[in-house]
């Protein structure tokens, strides 16, 4: 069995610049710690949110939208289960962060939500 060696640690940093922490949660190919993960999560929620209940995104946003929640929640799954030290504080913030993308999943699923390519070319073609 092979080691990666050569480095004084293998994991790697968190991507939030100012964090010595290290990375464990991957969120849109960018590894943060947990703390930064969820603040992330709550960043990215609050300016989908409004968007999504506006019925006001183009579709490449929608699309970007829908991916977003997908990793999201799986992440946040994945998080809920495996990590061992989860606080407290913690807890309730996942579980608010699977509810949130769970609630705009299905508002993006609603009937009235531009989904395809030729509702985009309507739509730019209206303005
Ligand atoms: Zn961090």
């Amino acid at each position: 069995m092979e080691t990666v060696s050569g480095k004084p640690n293998g994991k790697p940093k968190c991507k939030n610049g100012r964090c010595a922490d290290f990375a464990e949660v991957a969120l849109e190919s960018k590894d943060y710690c947990l703390d930064h993960f969820i603040g992330c999560c709550y960043e990215r929620l609050e300016m989908f949110d409004p968007l999504i209940r506006a019925r006001s995104m183009e579709p490449a946003h929608s699309l970007a939208a829908r991916r977003f929640l997908q990793e999201c929640s799986n992440r946040a799954v994945v998080v809920c289960f495996c990590h061992t030290q989860l606080t407290n504080s913690d807890r309730p913030r996942l579980l608010q962060i699977l509810l949130w993308c769970e609630d705009l999943q299905r508002l993006l699923r609603r009937p009235g939500i531009q989904q395809t390519a030729e509702v985009a070319q309507v739509a730019t073609a209206l303005y």
